[in-house]
């Protein structure tokens, strides 16, 4: 990552490691090299879980974004074990990397605490036992399907192990969550940060910029909302559309704008300003799979659009928490509320019980 020549005076009472390493933002790789001594890649599992917002206990259909076909209990593609998918991802991530000093099992796609507690806390220790080289353990989830006894059983593993949950908040307005069908508001994001903070794991958060009718002062509120919700990690990338998806008819219909490049580096720039220096960056490009990608074109090119992240935060001299402003109450002052999880999700795993796609051992 490039160096910023003119880092500014007041960032900080002190000056946080990834500047002193001439970073611009703090940067997940870097972070975990920091932690770890070395390398540390994360290996993506597919545990086959589905989602409340697809399999009706919220709604039917999934955010619009989300291709959610292969979601069924009847999946299109055999599951394979999970123990089985970290064997071949550690294989793959080796024969890329010389040194790698461990790996992360990553639980990403769908949601992935939407199961009996006993059946999660299952999977998860079969994932965090399959070797020494496991580090830990990332979890991505919806904010409304995170009810106590789930994050009860993260503070147990994180006694002993990294921990994190990633939560898909995506923007703090409820309008653009309407418009997204992510079928909870944001009040559940508030209720379930405020619970699973200071329990002794981490907490990401995802955002998309660019959501359709959102202003850039919009996005700058959201911006100032994670940074007063102390989440520990963020996630960041542009709406973009992939094949099989609610969006992809828009956007062949021709009804649909998406942010330019230029206008997502200035937005993610002025973002990123407003987060706390220690925050970690986890990303600032999105994920979309080569092939399935219908728009826009330009964020298949990650690595250009972080060098014109990283000039643009050098062409103003500026870092990540440069115009950051502490919350009047620190996060961890919050109180810590009741649990607000939906009784539609909590009957639907009661009666559903165990699921019978999850392959395990
Ligand atoms: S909540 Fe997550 S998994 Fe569920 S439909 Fe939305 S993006 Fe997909």
């Amino acid at each position: 990552m490039a160096t910023d020549p003119t880092p500014p005076e007041s960032i900080s009472p002190t000056v946080p490691s990834w500047r002193a390493e001439g970073l611009v933002f703090n940067a997940f790789g870097a972070a975990l090299r920091r932690r770890y001594g070395g390398r540390v890649q994360r290996i993506s599992i597919d545990a086959g879980f589905t989602c409340p917002n697809v399999d009706g206990a919220v709604a039917r259909g999934g955010c619009n974004f989300c291709d959610n076909r292969s979601f069924s209990p009847s999946r299109r593609v055999r599951l394979k074990r999970v123990a089985d998918q970290l064997t071949d991802g550690i294989r793959t991530v080796r024969k890329r990397y010389d040194k790698v000093t461990g790996f992360l099992a990553y639980f990403q796609p769908a949601t992935n605490t939407y199961a009996p507690v006993e059946q999660l806390r299952e999977i998860y220790e079969l994932a965090l036992s399959h070797g020494p080289e496991i580090r830990g353990l990332a979890v991505g989830t919806r904010p409304d399907c995170v009810p106590d006894s789930v994050l009860e059983l993260f503070e147990m593993l994180a006694a002993d192990h990294d921990v994190s949950v990633e939560f898909g908040m995506q923007t703090m307005h409820n309008d653009g969550l309407v418009w997204m069908n992510r079928a909870h508001d944001h009040g559940h994001q508030v209720n379930a940060i405020d619970r699973a903070r200071g329990r002794g794991f981490e907490c990401g958060v995802h955002i998309i910029l660019g959501i359709p009718g959102e202003t850039h002062e919009m996005m700058m509120q959201t911006a100032d909302e994670v940074a007063a919700l102390g989440f520990d990690s963020v996630k960041i990338h542009n709406l973009y559309v992939v094949e099989g998806t609610p969006l992809a008819d828009q956007v062949r219909a021709g009804t649909l704008n998406l942010m330019d490049r230029e206008t997502y580096v200035q937005t993610v720039v002025d973002f990123l300003q407003r987060l706390p220096p220690e925050m970690i960056v986890e990303r600032v490009s999105g994920e979309a799979p080569k092939g399935f990608l219908v728009e826009p074109a330009w964020c298949l090119d990650k690595s250009r659009l972080l060098r014109e992240i990283e000039s643009e935060f050098r062409r103003r001299g500026t870092v990540q928490g440069s115009h950051y402003r502490p919350p009047t109450v620190s996060p961890h002052s919050r109180p810590r509320p009741q649990d607000n999880t939906p009784e539609s999700i909590r009957q639907q795993i009661e009666q559903r019980g165990r699921l019978p796609v999850l392959k395990m051992n």
